[in-house]
């Protein structure tokens, strides 16, 4: 038992949580960061943080995460690292050529009162900014938000420091802000949109950088990521779709405010209800309809799931990750006749409860769940040992719970330290909803033939 000290009894913590279901701000400054073509993430604090951010991203996408550490010491933490980030700029730009540095902050560069801001226009003023080379810069101090927070805060930053501004007449192209999703994800929706032949320009994107392809040669900066040019004419666009209000809708706003670029919040297009809604969205708003391939694959997706329901429904399932994901994995899961029973997040954000109990109120009115402090893996346990569930869906860290319950279990959104193919396989839009159906079965399926007495053990299931 690896959790052995986990009891089923629900005490009122105050101040305690006791394995987090979220991670530090910067990792998801540097993986949105990640998806700009020719961009070296950089971190201001200690060498620590940044090793710890490269290695998360590292071991979940399988993939050389490159950034640069201002490398504070005793010095820059009582003094401040302005000195140390200047001195940056000069070697990055000199040694790694990148198009564009993208800066985030850290507890501690955050607790002195760095301002990237000020020491980002010193850069420009004393000339260590080559022409046309770029900085942009987010404030990610991890004691508040989590990952998402951090993600959602460099995607705001790149609206707010690239976009044009004052242009009134706008392009048909839309903006599509993908929400924290793997490289896979954003390709899928870009597939999507050009079947529809929607143009768009998708930011961050970083399919073709963490998951590109092997060709026996080094790239340092992969050919994948939103262009500076797009990100320049994001400002331009007639729209922008921020999928997940998490990850996503600052960038929105920060996009409406300079640009006048209006925006609107959607769920992760996970599951049929998700997909639909964007795919409708976007069809009403550019006037291109959605072709007869994709209406199959939903087809494919709905006769999946109608000739697998004996095997789906009543299922009670556990799940934990960032608020975005939760939402509208509940709502597929709903549709698929199973059960949400427990959902914990360690993302806070007040819209939360309001925003699930819409989804599960009526559905499961049994269902559990929480966002934000103590919104974490031992309360998550705790409910499970109170009334258990048939399946697991969630990070890698659910692996301990999986093991001492004996219950199976999917690796679904970030981070996935024990497991590979998440990168590669879309969970958005319907194909990745075929995906994900096959998961649930795989584990469920596999679970009944492994229970299974010798006289009931079926061929053919
Ligand atoms: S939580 Fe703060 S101190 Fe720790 S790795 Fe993240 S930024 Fe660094």
């Amino acid at each position: 038992m690896l959790l052995k000290h986990t009891t089923a009894d629900v005490a009122d913590r105050k101040a305690l949580t006791i394995n987090p279901a979220k991670t530090c701000q910067p990792i998801g400054a540097m993986y949105a960061a990640l998806g700009i073509h020719g961009c070296m993430p950089h971190s201001h604090g200690s060498q620590g943080c940044c090793a710890y951010h490269r290695s998360a991203l590292t071991r979940h996408y399988k993939e050389p995460v490159m950034a640069g550490t201002s490398s504070f010491t005793e010095g820059a933490s009582v003094f401040g690292g302005q000195a140390n980030l200047l001195a940056a700029f000069n070697n990055i730009f000199s040694i790694y050529d990148p198009d564009v540095v993208a800066v985030h902050s850290t507890c501690l560069s955050e607790t002195i009162g760095d301002d990237l801001a000020q020491i980002t226009q010193k850069a420009i003023d004393e000339g260590k900014i080559p022409e046309g080379k770029t900085v942009i810069y987010a404030s990610t101090p991890s004691y508040v938000g989590s990952h998402v927070t951090g993600f959602s805060n460099m995607c705001a930053a790149m609206a707010e420091q690239m976009a044009v501004e004052g242009v009134e007449v706008k392009s048909p192209t839309i903006n599509v802000v993908p929400g924290w999703v793997e490289p896979a994800d954003m390709r899928e929706i870009k597939r999507l949109l050009k079947a529809m032949k929607v143009t768009s320009i998708m930011f961050p994107d970083t399919s073709d950088v963490l998951d590109a392809p092997m060709t026996g040669k080094h790239q340092f900066y992969p050919r994948g990521g939103v262009t500076l040019n797009e990100l320049r004419d994001s400002g331009k666009s007639r729209k922008t779709y921020c999928l997940g209000s998490w990850a996503s809708a600052a960038a929105g706003e920060a996009l409406w405010k300079k640009s006048r670029v209006p925006f609107e919040e959607m769920s992760l297009p996970i599951g049929i209800k998700a997909t639909d809604r964007f795919l409708a969205a976007v069809s009403k708003e550019t006037s291109c309809p959605v072709p007869q391939s994709i209406t199959d694959e939903r087809g494919r997706l709905v006769d999946m799931v109608a000739d697998m329901q004996n095997y789906l429904s009543g299922k009670r399932v556990a799940l934990w990750g960032d608020p975005d994901q939760l939402l509208s994995l509940a709502e597929f899961l709903i549709d698929l006749d199973m059960k949400p029973v427990y959902m914990v997040s360690g993302t806070p954000g007040k819209a939360f409860m309001a925003k699930m109990e819409a989804i599960v109120g009526e559905a499961v009115p049994e269902a559990k769940y929480k966002n934000g402090e103590r919104a974490d893996m031992f309360l998550m346990h705790q409910w499970i040992k109170e009334e258990g569930v048939d399946l697991l869906i969630g990070n890698t860290y659910g692996k301990y719970i999986s093991r001492d319950e004996d219950i199976p279990f999917i690796r679904a959104g970030f981070p996935i330290y024990d497991r590979a193919g998440h990168s590669y396989f879309p969970t958005v839009g319907y194909a990745g909803g075929l995906r994900l159906v096959e998961k649930i079965l795989d584990a469920l399926m596999d679970r009944q033939d492994r229970d299974s007495t010798e006289e009931k053990f079926e061929l053919v299931m």
